[in-house]
Order: C-alpha cells, then structure tokens, then sequence
C-alpha cells in the first residue's frame, strides 16, 4: 500500500479510536442514543473526519443499522446491550468499528472482543476467509455461546464499504485467500446460542444508487446531497432535517427516489427470535504484521 493512502487510513482509525473513548464516556443509562450519536458524529468532524455513514446505534435484539431520527425519544436503559457502530471517512478511505457499551458487565460483550481478538490474531497474507471463519468462532463455541451466522466482515475500499469479500464469523470452505494490502473489517455479532437476522419494517439509513429525473424538488436535492456531500455512502434521515427539509418532506422525496431506483434503503435489522446481541469490529490492514487502524 503506498504510504500516502496508508496515512490517510491511519487517520481515519485515530479518530475512530478518540470517537469510541468519548462515546464510552458518556454513554449511560438515561443518555438519549441522539445526542450519542450526534457527540460522536460532531468529534469526528471536528476532527478532520467525516461519519462514512450514520453512527448505527442499534439495542438489544436490533443487530445494525438503527440511527437516531431527528425527535429521537430513546434513552438507554440499565442493562441494555448498545451496539456502536460508526465509520470514518477520510477521502475516502474508510476506519469501520464497532463496540457494545452495557451499563453492566456482560459475557456476550466479553465473547465479542474474544472473538474479534481471536480473527485479528490470524490474520495473514495468504489465510483462507474460511480459516478466519474458524478463529473467530472458536472462543465463542468455547464459552458456549453463537454468533449471528447471517452478518459477516468484509473488505473495503475507496469510498466503498463492502468491497464483494465476505469475512464469516463462522468456519467455512471458502478457500479465497487475503492479501497483502487487503483492508478488512472483522465483526462478529454474538448471542447466547446461533442466531439470524431478517429486516424490519423500519428505515432510517439510505444510500445513493444513480441519477433519475424525479418531479419534487426536495427529491432532487436529496439525490444531489447522496451523490456529492454523502459521496455515495450511506446517510440518515435526521441528516435530510438538518439540510433543511422539512421531516413531511424528506418522508415523501425518500419514497419517490426509492419508487425510480435512484438511492436504496437500509432498513434495521432484527434477530429473528430477539435473542439479545453484542458486537466488536475493528480495521485492519492485512501484512506480515498486520495494522489494526482502530484500535
Ligand atoms: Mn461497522
Ligand atoms: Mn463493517
């Protein structure tokens, strides 16, 4: 990797590093998840960063892509299980993590950072992503616990999230091997035994697909914040409000850009049976010695 994109990483890691110290600072019962997601998003600005999407703040059986609406209402309760996952964008090149803060000690929390630790520990030029697999779900089986089978690491690249490489948290045969200068994300999701999610009804995550001629004016200037200030990665609702747009608008101009195909929804995702889930992630740069950006 040329040393020039390689510090560009390295920045976006830092801040992700400072981001979850601050968000673990101040997350406690009675905190209102807006107000986290918006500390976090406004340091990683004030930081020479940008958020590579809305900080998903996702609690209990929600597994990814919950963020706080505009009126967010929702406090933390003590005992919750409060994913954090954020991502930062520095030119596009991307830190993706995540970390789970419950106001009480937690074995599914402990089993995820083992969990992410066992994947880093393994990681080469050369190792099989079914070999990852494996590494990541040993301690899990170990402490006699699962992981959420369907969700799944991944490669990244420039302004691009998953890059087509799946990292499962589960042993498998794939025989694709990681390279050199590869940048991956590791995140199992852990539950008390295997789980699955499915989508929910609910979406507050968009993101931008392609140009269409659209009739309402706030649809075309959502499609051109998508496109140029988002840079085609993914945005909230409460982002749509904050540009201006009334929340009776940003409703209608979603569902006419999602009716033609121009941006694709995110909709939050669920354990099937609501079994309760903790998340790590980190990123990673793959070599001999491989460089964990966000730690
Ligand atoms: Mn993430
Ligand atoms: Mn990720």
């Amino acid at each position: 990797m040329e040393r020039k994109i390689m510090e560009k990483y390295l920045k976006a890691g830092r801040i992700g590093a400072r981001a979850r110290e601050l968000a673990l600072k101040i997350a406690k019962p009675g905190l209102n998840i807006l107000e986290l997601a918006q500390a976090v998003e406004d340091l990683i600005i004030k930081s020479g960063g940008r958020p590579a999407f809305p900080v998903n703040i996702s609690i209990n059986e929600l597994a990814a892509h919950y963020t706080p609406k505009a009126d967010e209402t929702r406090v933390i309760k003590p005992g919750e299980l409060v994913k954090i996952d954020m991502g930062i964008e520095v030119e596009g090149y991307i830190g993706d993590l995540a970390f789970t803060y419950c106001s009480e000690k937690n074995p599914l929390i402990d089993a995820a950072n083992k969990a992410l630790a066992s994947g880093i520990r393994v990681i080469r030029p050369g190792v099989t992503v079914g070999e990852m697999g494996r590494a990541i779900e040993k301690p899990v089986k170990d402490l006699g616990l699962g992981v959420i089978v369907n969700l799944t690491g991944h490669n990244l690249d420039r302004y691009i999230f998953h890059g087509g490489l799946s990292i499962p948290n589960v042993a498998n045969d794939s025989g694709h091997a990681l390279q050199d200068g590869d940048v991956i994300a590791l995140e199992p999701f852990i539950s008390e035994s295997n789980g699955r999610v499915e989508e929910t009804g609910v979406t507050e995550i968009y993101q931008y697909i392609q140009d269409r001629p659209v009739r309402l004016a706030s649809a075309r200037k959502i499609l051109q914040l998508s496109r140029d200030k988002y840079h085609g990665l993914p945005f909230a609702r409460r982002w749509l409000v904050k540009e201006g747009i009334t929340p009776l608008g940003v409703s209608l101009a979603l569902k006419q850009l999602e009716a033609v195909n121009a941006i694709k929804p995110h909709p939050v995702l669920k354990e099937i049976s609501n079994k309760k889930i903790a998340q790590a992630e980190h990123t990673i740069i793959v070599g001999e010695k491989p460089i964990v950006i966000t730690e």
